[in-house]
C-alpha cells in the first residue's frame, strides 16, 4: 500500500563454504535483513536464500554433514525463493556432468550444468552480459571456474547468455541460478529479483 513501510524480508546466505559474506553485503546495501544459514534452525527464519559460489563438492559435503540438505530440498519444494551463483547454481541443478565421485545436489532447477565448463583458458575472466529482463544496462560478470547451463528444461527461462550462445543465468520458479559471481562486481539485480520473490511468496508486497 501506498506509504505503508514495506513489510521486512529476511534473507538468508547458506554459509558453510565460499563467498558467504559478501552476498550478505549485497542484501545489506538493498536494505534487507540478511543472515548466514548454518543450521536447520537457522533455515527456518529465512523468506530466500542464497547459494553462494565456492566448491559444490565441499558445499555438498558440508550441507549433508550439517543435516540441511533434507530440509534444503524441502525448502525449494515447498517454493521457497533461490538465487544459487556458480557452485551454489550447481547445487540447484537438477543434473550436473563433470560430477566428483559421489557428488549429490539439491536439485529444483531442471537443468543440465556442466561443472568447469571454460577449461583451463577461462578458469576466470570478466565479461558483460545483456540480460533484458533485469532491465538496465548490461551487466559485469565475473566467471572464476564457472559452471555453464547445457540444457533447460521447458520451465525454466533464459536470462542470460554469452556471445558464444552459452547459457550463464536462468530462472525456474522462484528459481535464480546464474554461473558467474555477481556480488565481487557490486552487481545487485538478482538480489533485487530474490528479494521481490519473496516478498511475493510472502504475500507481503
Ligand atoms: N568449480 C566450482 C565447483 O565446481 C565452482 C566455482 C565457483 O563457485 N566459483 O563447485
Amino acid at each position: 500500500m501506498a506509504g505503508s513501510t514495506p513489510a521486512q524480508i529476511t534473507v538468508g546466505v547458506l554459509a558453510l563454504q565460499g563467498a558467504v559474506r559478501e552476498h550478505l553485503d549485497v542484501l545489506r546495501r538493498l536494505n534487507t535483513e540478511a543472515r548466514p544459514v548454518r543450521t536447520p534452525a537457522d533455515l527456518a527464519t529465512v523468506d530466500a536464500l542464497v547459494i553462494p559460489g565456492g566448491e559444490s563438492t565441499v558445499i555438498d559435503k558440508l550441507s549433508r554433514a550439517f543435516g540441511l540438505d533434507g530440509p534444503i530440498k524441502e525448502a525449494i519444494a515447498r517454493g521457497l525463493p533461490v538465487l544459487g551463483t556458480c557452485a551454489g547454481l550447481i547445487m540447484l541443478a537438477d543434473r550436473i556432468q563433470g560430477r566428483a565421485p559421489g557428488q549429490r545436489t539439491f536439485g529444483g532447477l531442471d537443468a543440465t550444468v556442466r561443472r568447469n565448463a571454460f577449461g583451463s583458458q577461462g578458469e576466470s575472466f570478466e565479461t558483460e552480459i545483456a540480460v533484458p529482463e533485469l532491465g538496465g544496462p548490461a551487466l559485469r560478470a565475473v566467471f572464476i571456474r564457472a559452471p555453464a547451463i547445457e540444457e533447460v528444461g521447458q520451465a525454466v527461462t533464459v536470462l542470460g547468455r554469452l556471445d558464444d550462445g552459452k547459457i550463464v543465468a536462468v530462472q525456474q520458479g522462484r528459481l535464480l541460478g546464474i554461473a558467474f559471481h555477481p556480488e565481487i562486481s557490486g552487481e545487485d539485480r538478482f538480489h533485487a529479483r530474490l528479494i521481490a520473490l519473496a516478498r511475493e511468496a510472502a504475500g507481503r508486497d
